[in-house]
């Protein structure tokens, strides 16, 4: 290495790549050298696969006998900051490098060659009529001069139709040429005005901003729902903007994405880029190139966009920070949440996460002055939070396989023909939850796991809600053979639709619930139309809870509103709370005041009586007294050990080896539960056992845990998975 960060040809270097062979491996750098972290192909066994050079080579084979890079991608290295952000997440994970390297490049075609597209650019005067839409398509040129755009991009920009362009280019004003490089994203102006924000939320948007400062920092923005935390927010993003740097929005929901996107637009004048499994291929290639060559200034993604190769990130905004999809289950376990945190630290980035119903760890990190905290205590402009009453389901006359109390009905009934909507929450997707047959009473299970199919009636079959096995819906019982004795049990979302419809005829019901729409888009129009008026009755599962603003909604049912506190799950309280309140927020969001009605059967359930009695901070108060108690998170370090494999008693005899064998547990002051079965016992016919670990907060839990592993050696179809900061215990 002749200075550092290169390579001289022929010097020896260490490449990572995604496959599973350890950590990296030694190669010699090619014709031309290479830079550290630059990415490159090279020969592993008969085929060549893509890496990132990762530092010298550590001399594990003979120069004589090392390959050489094949090729230097043309992209730019990745950055340092990125790198050791693997690394400590690897750590921290306690998953091998590789693995984590994989989140960050394992997107299909992102290293292919880009193919043509055509760009538009600025050409000259154009000849013929100068109309107002092609003024404005020259004044977009003008004011905002890139490498050029793609006609859509443009398009949007000057907010004209593409015929506007395509008549410019006839006319000589516009030029239209073939382009096989990715083109930058408009351009966003954070100086374009923005919507006049309340006094409240420019107090807000100016602590913010004072927190912010400019290095790393976490604040948590807590606002009631229809606070504008959106508004709030959008200005640490113009701020980062101003300072040149690049900023990353996170959401829990793709579904989302279309009306944020647009929101963006409305500040900013121009769309960021998007980044989700519902992007293609050519898009996310165009996105990560650009994101690393500094060509894209916003982002906005799911959790996966916390590994794309920034070039300098200055800010990450966790919208909806408590929302459980931030965890990722499977492959390497994380939470974006935090991880966006642990990024931010290596990137001098700033954290935003925002929330109306906070994580407990969060409102704790903040409650300790870990975090910096910005509260939006009211709504924006005249709409006042929803009045929230119970309604104690002991004394409602609702019949069998009824749903709907009579107090709630007659609310519903109320609103009809005065324009006025109400929305049924239900926690449950399908039909009915569970199948049973009245002859023997069994009840219909997945073959591959440990959960019972749900009857999903628009597709006329039994799904499993954890594998997604689905069989039609059978007519004769497969455990006693007798037929026409099989019956739904329990109510969900589309069950739930039928009552509302056969209750009330004559009105509109709109179905929201993630599994009834094929595409995002979809998804988006019954949304859009929601919000527009199209529904007189809203029936939905949890994706009504997340940021969606009905107008004309002045009334939300909850119909199980006990359901989640059932369980010995540490969090249930949490959860319930959080759901609730924040399906309840969707209420009375213009100037008409929400009514939120809550069925329960526990009516002086604490939780329940928290969610009621409004006084949040005494909730969180509570459950983070009840959880220093325990020694549980975010007051004590906990790490689930899932063991999986095709049978079950070598799995419970390797968890009890490993209860026997805790001296490197021991020396941490750490203490072990189980093996017991994990909370999916079974999953995709594996079974799965789980051991709990807990140890005090200052405790080295990861490389306790890796010496207590390292003692065992599980069998050939078992896997040791760690699951660090589970989100049940
Ligand atoms: P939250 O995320 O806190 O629930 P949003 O940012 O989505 O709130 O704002 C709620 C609604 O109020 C949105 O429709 C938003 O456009 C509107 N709104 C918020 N602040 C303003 C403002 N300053 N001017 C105009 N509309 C606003
Ligand atoms: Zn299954």
């Amino acid at each position: 290495m002749s200075e550092i960060g290169f390579f001289e040809e022929g010097a020896r270097l260490g490449v990572l790549t995604a496959e599973p062979v350890g950590h990296a491996l030694d190669y010699l750098a090619p014709e031309g050298g290479c830079a550290l972290g630059a990415f490159v192909e090279v020969p592993l066994g008969p085929r060549r696969v893509v890496g990132v050079v990762w530092g010298p080579g550590e001399g594990s084979f003979e120069a004589g006998r090392l390959r050489k890079v094949a090729r230097v991608l043309d992209v730019p290295p990745m950055r340092e900051e990125l790198h050791f952000f693997l690394i400590r997440m690897a750590d921290y994970t306690m998953t091998p490098l590789p693995a984590v390297l994989r989140l960050a490049t394992r997107t299909p075609g992102l290293f292919d060659p880009p193919g043509t597209r055509k760009v538009y650019r600025l050409a000259g005067t154009p000849a013929g009529r100068e109309t107002e839409a092609r003024r404005k398509v020259i004044e977009a040129l003008t004011t905002a001069p890139q490498s050029g755009y793609y006609l859509g991009e443009l398009a949007a920009l000057a907010g004209v139709t593409t015929q506007v362009i395509k008549g410019l280019v006839k006319a000589g004003g516009v030029s239209e040429t073939e382009a096989a490089r990715d083109l930058p994203y408009p351009h966003l102006d954070p100086e374009r005005p923005g919507k006049t924000l309340s006094p409240d939320q420019r107090a807000a948007a100016e602590a913010l901003r004072h927190s912010a400062g400019s290095g790393f920092g976490v604040t948590l923005l807590k606002g009631v729902t229809g606070s504008g935390k959106t508004e709030v927010y959008l200005e640490a993003v113009a701020d980062c903007l101003r300072r040149g740097r690049q900023a990353l929005v996170l959401l829990p929901e793709i579904a989302l994405t279309g009306a944020f996107l647009a929101r963006i637009e409305a500040r900013f004048g121009a769309r960021p880029g998007e980044w989700h499994s519902g992007a293609t291929q050519g898009e996310r290639r165009r996105l990560w190139r650009m994101v690393a060559e500094g060509g894209a200034e916003v982002v906005v993604g799911a959790r996966s966009a916390l590994f794309l190769p920034f070039r300098d990130l200055g800010l990450i905004v966790v919208d909806e920070e408590h929302d459980t999809s931030y965890k990722q289950e499977e492959g390497v376990i994380y939470n974006a949440r935090d991880m966006a945190v642990l990024r931010a630290s290596f990137a001098g980035a700033q954290v935003v996460l925002a929330s109306a119903t906070p994580s407990l760890e969060t409102w704790v990190n903040a409650e300790t002055g870990k975090y910096a905290r910005v509260d939006l205590t009211s709504r924006f402009g005249a709409s006042e939070l929803p009045e929230m009453r119970p309604i104690d389901m002991r004394a409602e006359k609702t019949g069998a396989a009824h749903w709907i109390s009579p107090t709630l009905s007659a609310e519903i009934a109320r609103r009809l023909g005065t324009g006025e909507q109400s929305m049924l929450f239900i926690n449950r997707r399908g039909y009915a939850p569970v199948t049973v047959c009245r002859a023997c009473g069994h009840q219909i299970a997945c073959p591959h796991c440990d959960a019972r199919m749900v009857h999903h009636r628009s597709l006329e079959r039994l799904v499993c809600h954890q594998c997604g096995e689905s069989i039609p819906v059978p007519t004769v019982c497969p455990s006693c053979g007798v037929e026409g004795k099989l019956v739904p049990v329990g109510p969900g979302v589309e069950r739930l639709a039928e009552e509302v419809r056969a209750r009330f005829p004559d009105s509109r019901v709109a179905v929201l619930s993630s599994d009834l729409f094929g595409s995002a888009r979809a998804l988006k129009e019954t949304i859009d139309a929601i919000a527009a008026g199209a529904a007189d009755i809203v029936v939905g599962t949890q994706i009504v809870a997340k940021g969606h603003n009905f107008p004309h909604l002045t009334l939300v049912g909850v119909i199980d509103t006990d359901l989640g506190l059932q369980g010995s799950d540490l969090r249930a309280s949490e959860r319930t709370f959080q759901l609730v309140r924040q399906v309840a927020g969707r209420a009375g969001r213009a100037e008409k005041p929400g009514l939120a009605l809550l069925q329960t059967y526990q009516p002086e359930h604490p939780v329940i009586r928290a969610i009621l009695g409004g006084d949040e901070e005494a909730f969180w108060r509570a459950e983070a007294a009840s959880r220093r108690a325990q020694g549980v998170p975010p007051f004590g370090r906990m790490a689930g050990i899932v063991l999986s494999g095709p049978e079950l008693a070598p799995l419970f005899a390797l968890g009890n080896d490993l209860a026997r064998r805790v001296a490197p547990l021991d020396r941490i002051g750490a203490r072990v539960f189980g093996p017991a079965p994990a909370p999916i016992s079974k999953l995709r016919d594996r079974f799965r056992v789980r051991m709990l670990v807990m140890a005090e907060k200052s405790a080295p839990l990861q490389s306790a845990l890796s010496a207590w592993l390292r003692q065992v050696r599980p069998g050939k179809n078992m896997r040791v998975a760690v699951d660090i900061d589970p989100q049940s215990f």
